[in-house]
């Protein structure tokens, strides 16, 4: 906690971060404090130019609503866009729980009899993992199942990555946006640091590719340790089927998350 900074004014937040800001100097920052969302957020939610890009997007709205991140003076969205994206989900949620309240209404499809499910959600009640104090968060390391076969007959199992960033977010928006799948290989492809013993060189030129040739077994292995050993909100919701009884497993239904109703 920062001593020196001044109490949250009305309509704003006090939060801890659950990875945190490291500026120029190396220093971590952890405490935002947010205001709710005003007619001035309605506006960016609404701009056309906005929705083309859901990272610029959230940049420009967390932006707008950030009071103070640790004590660094607020000139520009640069850290947040910088920021990691569990910190930026973080705050966007803290977002909707000051602005709208915590309870959120979501729908979930029970995978075995099909039956529509709605469920409301609590949001202050999802789990955060938190890095510890002075821990920076660790690289996430996979190893795959079927690995990645180059063209001289290699087989590649070691995969290590770091985590996105709200950069990595708006990067690959353009994409998202044609195709989910081919946006998701791109994602992975820029937080890849390395795989089995393939050059550095040859992941900058086809991560992508790289990604895409991964058997859906490695990438439900990828899909789970981003899940699980990555710090941030638990988007992953367990649901009870009130039709058949069967319990499933769904990531947070956002639908109506920021809608302005
Ligand atoms: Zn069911």
């Amino acid at each position: 906690m920062n001593m020196n900074a001044p109490a949250p004014g009305r309509m704003e937040t006090e939060f801890v971060l659950p990875v945190g800001y490291t500026d120029e100097e190396g220093k971590s920052h952890r405490t935002v404090v947010l205001r709710k969302m005003t007619g001035k957020e309605e506006a960016i939610l609404a701009d056309r130019r906005n929705q083309r890009n859901g990272g610029k997007l959230v940049t420009e709205l967390l932006h707008s609503c950030l009071v103070r991140l640790g004590d660094m003076p607020k000139n520009g969205p640069g850290p947040i866009e910088n920021m990691y994206s569990a910190d930026r989900n973080f705050m966007l949620l803290k977002l909707r729980t000051i602005t709208f309240g915590s309870e959120l209404p979501a729908r979930y499809t029970c995978p075995s009899c099909n039956e529509s499910v709605q469920v409301t959600e609590n949001l202050d009640e999802l789990p955060v993992r938190s890095v510890g104090e002075d821990e920076s968060p660790e690289d996430i390391v996979v190893a795959l199942e079927d690995g990645y076969l180059d063209k001289d007959g290699q087989i590649h199992k070691a995969l290590r990555m770091r985590l996105p960033t709200g950069a990595d977010e708006a990067a690959v928006a353009p994409q998202i946006r044609q195709n989910v799948s081919l946006g998701k290989n791109a994602l992975l492809a820029r937080c890849l640091k390395s795989l089995g013993d393939i050059p550095r060189h040859r992941i900058e030129a086809i991560g992508s590719k790289i990604m895409a040739e991964l058997t859906l077994t490695d990438r439900r292995l990828i899909d789970k340790a981003l899940n699980q050993a990555a710090p941030g909100v638990d988007l992953v919701r367990e649901v009870d089927c009130p039709n058949c009884g069967v319990m499933f497993k769904s990531n947070l239904d956002m639908t109506h998350f920021l809608s302005l109703e």
